[in-house]
């Protein structure tokens, strides 16, 4: 049973992690044992971001393809399952952030927010689970957010596509369940990264988040890791349609 979040031998692809959240957990699942495939759009940044990890003596590798292009998808799943070899996890982290108020919301940066959030996950899963299926087991990991539940001004575009990614996450259980996928997400509360930028040196926003969180301060995006780590291993054979709120408390209280 100590062995129970051991990820030797599998494989796990993570989207979007040249950078960011996805970095990191890529970081957590090869430091439990797993062989990870850092993507990003570009070929340079996803093989920089590998080296980066077997220079610090983990099984690594970069792969390029854009989330939103479904041929490109396509291609570099096929890619890795024959050439490389099975993908056992699959985390959808790839995701973007676009601020307006929502009257003055462009329609062009609407579709852009969506088709990353929500399409991407759709495409990327599509294409990843028909080989899972094949071979009955798999686990993937969708992130969401608070905006999975919660409404803020300004990014409502943004709750929509992580409203989606609920109802992806419980849809594809739903489905896949009987070919023993686990799918389930992971709702990060607020977390100090490249996206959250603007926020986190806001003097205001800050002290909002501090009295609104019952935890009082940022998360840290390490501590992203061991939720990673639990729905990605044996610990969750079980555990499916799931999201877990990693939120410092803010959810549970107002
Ligand atoms: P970052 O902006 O730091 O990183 C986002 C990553 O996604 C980048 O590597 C980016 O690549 C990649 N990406 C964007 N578009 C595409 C695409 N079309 N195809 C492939 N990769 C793409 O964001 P975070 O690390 O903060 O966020 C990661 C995930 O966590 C997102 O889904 C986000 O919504 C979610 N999240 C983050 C929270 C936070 O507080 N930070 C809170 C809740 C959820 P590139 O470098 O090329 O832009």
């Amino acid at each position: 049973m100590k062995n129970l979040f051991d990820l030797t031998g599998k494989r796990a692809l993570i989207t979007g992690s040249a950078r960011g959240i996805g970095n990191l957990l890529a970081g957590g699942l090869a430091e439990y044992g797993a062989h990870v495939l850092i993507n990003d759009r570009r070929q340079e940044k996803a093989d920089a971001a590998a080296q980066a990890l077997r220079d610090k003596g983990y099984r690594a590798g970069g792969v390029a393809f854009d989330v939103t292009k479904s041929a490109e998808v396509s291609a570099a799943i096929a890619h890795i399952e024959n050439d490389i070899g099975p993908i056992d996890i699959l985390i959808n982290n790839a995701g973007i952030q676009r601020r307006h108020p929502f009257t003055e919301f462009p329609e062009q940066e609407w579709d852009e927010v969506i088709d990353v959030n929500q399409k991407g996950v759709f495409i990327v899963s599509q294409q990843v689970a028909k080989y899972m299926m094949a071979r009955r087991a798999g686990k993937i990991i969708n992130i969401g957010s608070m905006q999975s539940e919660l409404g803020r001004k300004t990014i409502t575009p943004y709750a929509a596509s992580k409203g989606a990614v609920k109802m992806l996450t419980r849809g594809m259980c739903a489905e896949l369940a009987e070919y023993n996928i686990q799918v389930n997400a992971i709702a990060p509360g607020y977390f100090a990264t490249d996206m959250t930028e603007a926020l986190v040196n806001d003097e205001a926003f800050s002290s909002w988040l501090y009295q609104r969180t019952p935890a009082a301060r940022w998360g840290k995006p390490e501590e992203l890791i061991g939720s990673a780590v639990f729905l990605a291993s044996a610990a969750a054979d079980f555990v499916n349609g799931h999201l877990l709120f990693v939120d410092g408390g803010m959810l549970a209280a107002v």
